[in-house]
């Protein structure tokens, strides 16, 4: 280091980088303005957002989804691994009993069910930790980005605001699970949609469901369980639309 670069009282920082000398110490002030220059003639890459929304990339980390069975029933069963895996602290899950509801209806295959499932989206970090932990892959997660919102309890997102659309032919919850089934078989994805006994079920108890089907003419609802195949398991559909 040259001398002049010494501090001159004890307690002064010293200057460690070089020190232009002649021309170049001369135009150091506006060397900077070179950078500024030379960007005027690129063309721009500025986003105009929110007047154009350009798509995130397939496998970017938007809200979650609680995803369903073909038949309506949702996958979470409300086991809470993903609220231990989650770093944040930002989800809470309160599972319960599918035996606690009346006359034999199901939320989800199996004994227990999601009753509440909140994501705080103040405290997520969209990791995608819990979406590895999900056991049922009933926690996926979405491409939407615009999440903010005006208040703070705002961004506790509520189970249903999580839930997976019904989508076409399915019936929403609660109704009983496809007769002589497990939650193995809705996991396997041998389970492709509703039943006549649960389109019944429904129909008794929630006639006025919009999601039942129109009532055939002296012909029984389509059924719509697919066999199992022989040999190996079937992958669980619900993988194909996992992100
Ligand atoms: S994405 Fe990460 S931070 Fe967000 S809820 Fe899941 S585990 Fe928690
Ligand atoms: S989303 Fe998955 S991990 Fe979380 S409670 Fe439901 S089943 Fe369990």
């Amino acid at each position: 280091m040259a001398d002049d670069q010494k501090p001159d009282r004890p307690g002064e920082y010293e200057v460690r980088r070089p020190q232009a000398k002649g021309l170049r110490e001369l135009v150091a002030p506006v060397a900077g303005f070179g950078v500024t220059f030379s960007s005027m003639f690129r063309p721009t890459v500025t986003e105009q957002y929110p007047r154009q929304k350009v798509p995130p990339k397939p496998r970017y980390h938007g809200r979650h989804q609680l995803n369903r069975y073909p038949d309506g029933l949702e996958k979470c069963i409300g086991c809470e691994l993903c609220a231990w895996a989650c770093p944040a602290d930002a989800i809470y899950v309160e599972g319960a009993d599918n035996a606690d509801l009346p006359d034999g209806g199901h939320m989800s295959p199996g004994e227990r069910y999601g009753r509440v499932y909140q994501i705080n989206y103040l405290r997520c970090i969209f990791c995608g930790l819990c979406i590895e932990a999900c056991p049922t892959r009933a926690l996926t997660m979405t491409n939407e980005y615009e999440l903010a919102g005006p208040t703070r309890e705002g961004m506790i997102w509520e189970k249903q605001d999580l839930l997976a659309p019904l989508r076409e032919g399915m019936l929403a919850a609660p109704h009983p699970m496809v007769p002589g089934t497990s939650d193995t078989e809705y996991y396997r994805g041998e389970v492709s949609g509703p039943v006549a006994e649960q389109v019944e079920w429904v129909r008794e108890h929630r006639p006025d469901d919009p999601t039942l089907p129109p009532e055939p003419a002296g012909r029984e609802p389509e059924v719509r369980r697919v066999a199992q195949p022989s040999g190996r398991s079937a992958r669980p559909s619900a993988r194909k639309g996992a992100r």
